[in-house]
Formats: structure tokens, sequence, C-alpha cells
């Protein structure tokens, strides 16, 4: 029996080269789980396997500002020179749909989520260490080098922040921390706040025979 059958807003954040993607597909491929990725938008440029609609809306700088004072994104933030942001409208949509729906964000726009949706879960994923993020990062090759200093500076930054997450989720191995999420999710739908209110109602069918 389901007592609670609202979808849930999973926010995912941690450093770059923490393997956020790659825990979240493994996530993806788990079953009995309705999940809907939030595909987010940015004016940063495609890398080689990227698709637009797929990994990213990739739009220009001028569109994305267009959005932002049409109120049409849930939040924002400028990542090294780059705005990326999550669109409302299919967050919204989804979770009225019963669905859980994921963001895979960086802390600033974690903080605006924070701020605007009370009901979201929020989960860091962190490296084993901070050398493993750094070999990582160095290794992916995707970015030329100062781009990828960058990032590590950054990634360091990022790793304090953990305590500002409900969960934080230690990724030393992919089906580690994909299963540990999932786990997470399925303990908050068990949560009084999200099923008093349909316990309730059980109880008070029930006394009526
Ligand atoms: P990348 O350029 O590596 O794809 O992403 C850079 C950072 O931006 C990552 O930490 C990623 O999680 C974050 N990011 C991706 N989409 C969004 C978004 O919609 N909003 C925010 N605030 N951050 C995002």
């Amino acid at each position: 029996m389901k007592l609670d059958e609202k979808g849930l807003l999973i926010v995912i954040s941690g450093p770059s080269g923490v393997g956020k993607g790659t825990v979240r597909s493994a996530l993806f491929d788990m079953t009995g789980h309705d999940l809907v990725y939030s595909i987010s938008m940015t004016t940063r440029k495609p890398r080689a396997n990227e698709v637009d609609g797929e990994d990213y809306f990739f739009v220009s700088k001028e569109e994305f500002e267009k959005r932002i004072s049409e109120g049409k994104m849930l939040e924002y933030a400028e990542f090294i020179n780059n705005y990326y942001g999550t669109p409302l409208d299919e967050v919204e949509r989804n979770l009225n749909l019963g669905k859980e729906v994921v963001l895979e964000i960086e802390v600033n726009g974690a903080t605006q989520v924070r701020e605007k949706m009370k009901d979201a879960i929020f989960i860091f994923i962190a490296p084993p260490s901070f050398k493993s993020l750094k070999d990582r990062l160095m290794s992916r090759g995707t970015e030329p080098v100062e781009l990828i200093e960058e990032r590590c500076n950054k990634a360091e930054r990022e790793l304090h922040l953990a305590y500002m997450y409900d969960y934080i989720v230690v990724n030393d191995s992919v089906e580690n921390a994909a299963d540990k999420i999932m786990a997470i999710i399925r303990a908050e739908h068990a949560k009084t706040e999200r099923t008093i209110q349909k316990y309730k109602q059980i109880l008070e069918e029930e006394n009526e025979y």
C-alpha cells in the first residue's frame, strides 16, 4: 500500500568530477521508481559527446537572460563564466504527475531551491578523497588546462559546503552510491509528515465499517 503518492524533488550536487552523471545513470537504471531527470539549460558550449535537449538545452546568453527576466527558471547560477539553470515548467509538470524529479545542480542553485521548495531533498555526492577527484578532472580530457585548474579550485570550495545538504553520499563505487540514493528516496517516502494524511484517511475509512 502506498501512503505517499506525491513525487519528490531530489536535488543532487557535488563537485565537478565526482561522477554525479554516472551515479545518476545508475540510479535511473534501477527499476520500480518513476524518476524524471530535469534537463538544465546552459550557455556553455556543448562538449563533443553532448546532445542538445538530452544533456542540456544549449542556449545563448541573451536567451538565458530573457528566461530569467520572465521568471521561467526555478534557479540559476553562474559557473565559470556560464549560466546554468533549471527550467521551472517541466519540474512543476512532472511533480504534479506524481513523478520523482531529479536535479543535478551546483550549490548556489541548490540554495535557491531550498528557499523555494520546502519539500525538496538535498543530497551531496562526495569523492572518497580530494586526490581521486583531482585525478578524475585531470584525466577527463574534455577541457583546456586553465579550465581544469579552475574546476579543481571550485571543486575544493564546494567540498566544504556539504554540510548544507540533508545527506552526504560518498561515491566509493557507482553502484553503492546509486543504491544509497535509492534507499534515501524510499525512506523519504515513508516519513510521517508525508504519509500521515493518507494514513488518517485509511483509519477513518475503517472506522466507518
Ligand atoms: P558541467 O559544465 O560540468 O556540465 O557543469 C558544471 C556544473 O554546473 C556542475 O556542478 C553541474 O552540476 C552544474 N549544473 C548543471 N546544470 C545546472 C543547473 O541547472 N543549475 C545549476 N545551478 N547548476 C547546474
